[in-house]
């Protein structure tokens, strides 16, 4: 299963229905939790994320918006006893502020920190990419490794049927039947963040592509003046990127308490920008799917009945 919960979206000053950024992706087995402002503790009881669901934290900086959750987060997991490892990642520079977050949490959290700089992979599946604001800060891209989609008219032709199509997937082909022939290549799943930056070549790398992208939208078109000075992203800057990239669905959040509650306005800006995009403006304790990718398989060739197996070979 594979769900983003929206923890928070507020960015510097949280409101009475925003809290401060916290963002939790169901991924498969693992669950990652980006960027955990004040008060996510918290919201993951509001929004039924378990604490020991979590694997891996990510940070795109150290600001305190996107951090200051962290001693409460560690401390429930400690108290919680989880017993698996957890991966911590984090910019280098941030290394003092990061330390000294984790020196005031509960101890008996196995943690492995991991700072990074640079671009490139930092674990299996997961990049970074750097933006550009006041301090270090990275974006990140999980992704899926390509995988094939089966054709059911070719298969019927073929005489392959039942737990045969698992085991043609597994091992590449099936007596005189070959994988190949049988099936099209599909292109793995691709969820990318993307918080506090100015518009950047990083931010564009991690767009593209993306089947779920979450990007900071702090400003509206109106105030591009103090987006610019404070290196944020206005929402139509954030449209422009998952235009750029064909993103399938964007989804706005890290807004300015100056627009209160309702980002309808920042919402629409993107979307004008943006019109082959989903775009979703965030709310507290949402959850949104990341869109099945057979689906992209199907628009790409034309097909409507595709089949989509994943590596073990369950649909
Ligand atoms: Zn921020």
């Amino acid at each position: 299963m594979r769900e983003l919960v929206v923890l928070g979206t507020a960015s510097q000053v949280p409101t009475r229905t925003r809290n401060h950024n916290g963002y939790y992706l169901r991924w498969d087995g693992e669950g990652l939790l980006f960027d955990p402002g004040e008060g996510t503790q918290r919201q993951m009881i509001h929004a039924g994320v378990a604490a020991g669901h979590i694997t891996r934290i990510c940070l795109t900086h150290v600001h305190g918006d996107h951090c200051y959750g962290l001693p409460g987060v560690l401390s429930r997991m400690a108290l919680d006893g989880v017993g698996h490892p957890v991966h911590l990642h984090y910019p280098a520079t941030g290394d003092p502020v990061v330390r000294a977050l984790v020196a005031v949490s509960s101890p008996g959290v196995d943690l492995r920190l991991h700072p990074h700089s640079g671009a490139g992979p930092v674990a299996d599946g997961l990049e970074i990419r750097p933006l550009k604001h006041r301090i270090e800060t990275y974006g990140y891209l999980l992704t899926e490794p390509d995988g094939r989609t089966f054709l059911p008219e070719l298969l019927r032709a073929a005489g392959i049927a039942g737990p045969d199509v698992g085991r043609l997937q597994r091992l590449g082909a099936l007596g005189a039947v070959r994988l190949e022939a049988v099936s099209i290549p599909r292109a793995g799943q691709r969820f990318a963040f993307i918080m506090d930056t100015a518009p950047c070549p990083g931010a564009e790398e991690l767009a593209e592509g993306t089947d779920l992208l979450v990007a900071e939208s702090t400003f509206s078109d109106d105030d591009g003046g103090l987006a610019r000075q404070y290196l944020h992203l206005t929402a139509g800057q954030a449209g422009e990127l998952a235009a750029n990239g064909k993103s399938r669905t964007l989804v706005l959040t890290h807004f300015s308490s100056r627009y209160g509650d309702d980002a309808t306005l920042l919402a629409e800006q993107a979307r004008a920008r943006a019109p082959g995009t989903a775009v979703i403006a965030a709310r507290d304790l949402e959850r949104i799917a990341v869109p099945p990718r057979r689906q992209r398989a199907r628009e790409a060739a034309g097909h409507t009945t595709a089949i989509g197996l994943n590596h073990d070979g369950s649909s």
